[in-house]
């Protein structure tokens, strides 16, 4: 068993030796001691000489501008999405200044054949959604077509730099590849359509498979149902299935599902029994035959409907047998002294009201309907805490200044905003 595990783990991490299929697999260049603390590249997708190149741009943007880039080039991350990849990794990093979120991703994904900009809100001032795009079919994908893509990440940090500078992007280059701004903009907009298209239907299909999962065990426990030849057993077994939160966590098939359990419910709890002592055929009891065979206790439990008893007794009352049907949620708990399921909440209230200064008091008492146990147990209550306008709690997990490099061991703490651009070659 051990050594198929072993096999098994072995065979995994030879299929996914270069995949990152969660944004903390991928090497954080802060944490590493190499000089490139702007640049994963864990795959080596960009060359040493071009990342070095980066690398001091992106040192110099920071000193300069406090524009906090961090460029991450990977072969695969699965079948993640690449702007959920990329707004995880973000807020895993928290690239940018907390303050500012003057932050930017870049993220290359050699397998998707995507780039994806992420911006932080500082940053998507300078460089809105459409200037994004427009540096990656300016720079970026020319190069990447042609499979040079250490190349086209360094032209695309140029562009990004020249932004971020307050330089504008030279239009006659732009020119020069054959696209109008125009274009641009309509293919942008194409290309996120087919992308949200994609996520819908990623969407869809994950709902499908939920559901498919719900079913299938519903399916497994009839299926274990049919083996098992006492009806009260089988009665334990469906119970679980006739809940109505079934019907929110599986919104679509379990209404059915609930249906159909319940049905099997009373079904199974009316299912004719033999006694298991002589094999004679057994008969329920009405509700008020049964009274004289459950003990005090147990007519409390049925009084207050935590328990509800069937009573089923052979020809002559030879055998005699008792089932129980909790009711799930009644309120009511085991009581400590009597032990039947009669005890219960009956108050709780306030002695001392909390202020500002000082913390209050409450009183609860707990009582059993059977044996009339009762316990009343004191409990604190908060101080009263005023609500504070102040929006300051993004900041609070970092200390450093807005502007001015830091070099640090980590980024600067921003979050993105969502906006970015991707494209594809
Ligand atoms: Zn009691």
């Amino acid at each position: 068993m051990k050594s198929l595990l072993t096999l098994i783990s072995v065979f995994w991490c030879t299929l996914s030796w270069s995949q990152y299929t969660n944004v903390r697999q991928v090497p954080n260049p802060k944490s590493s001691n190499t000089i490139n603390k702007y640049v994963a590249n864990p795959d080596n997708i960009i060359s040493r000489r071009d990342q070095n190149s980066i690398n001091g741009k992106l040192t110099e943007l920071e000193a300069n501008y406090s524009f906090e880039v961090a460029i991450v080039a990977l072969t695969s991350i699965g079948n993640n999405v690449i702007e959920d990849f990329a707004v995880d990794l973000f807020a895993d990093w928290k690239i940018g200044n907390a303050n500012t979120d003057n932050g930017l991703l870049v993220l290359f994904v050699q397998d998707q054949r995507l780039i994806r900009f992420e911006t932080g809100d500082g940053t998507s001032t300078v460089l809105p959604d459409t200037k994004c795009y427009e540096i990656q079919q300016q720079y970026m994908i020319p190069y990447f077509r042609s499979t040079q893509y250490s190349e086209g990440i360094l032209a695309g940090v140029q562009g990004i730099v020249d932004v971020l500078n307050g330089k504008t992007i030279d239009d006659t280059a732009m020119d020069s590849y054959g696209v109008e701004n125009e274009e641009y903009y309509k293919e942008y907009d194409e290309q996120e359509r087919i992308r949200k298209s994609k996520r819908n239907k990623n969407w869809l299909i994950g709902l499908s498979v939920w559901h498919a999962v719900g079913l299938i065990l519903f399916l497994l426990v009839l299926i274990i149902t049919r083996f098992k030849s006492d009806p009260y057993a089988k009665y334990n077994l469906v119970k679980w299935f006739s809940l109505w939160i079934w019907a929110i966590l599986f919104p679509i098939t379990h209404i059915f599902v609930i249906l159909l359990a319940k049905k099997l419910k009373t079904r199974y709890r009316d299912m004719i029994r033999f006694s298991s002592e002589n094999g004679e055929i057994m008969h329920k009891l009405t509700e008020q035959e049964e009274d004289k065979f459950l003990s005090k206790g147990q007519l409390t439990e049925e009084l207050v409907r935590s328990i509800d008893y069937d009573v089923w007794v052979t020809e002559k009352s030879e055998d005699i047998l008792i089932l129980a049907y909790k009711k799930l949620f009644s309120g009511y708990t085991k009581c400590p002294s009597c032990k039947f399921k009669t005890y219960k909440k009956s108050y709780d209230r306030t002695i001392v009201s909390p202020t500002y200064s000082s913390s209050g008091r409450g009183e609860r008492k707990y009582e059993c309907a059977n044996c009339g146990h009762s316990k009343i147990t004191g409990y604190r209550i908060a101080k009263l805490v005023r609500s504070s306008n102040t929006s300051s709690s993004r900041s609070s997990w970092s200390s450093s200044s807005s502007g001015g490099y830091s070099g640090g061991s980590s980024w600067g703490g921003g979050s993105s905003s969502g906006g970015g651009a991707t494209s594809g070659w």
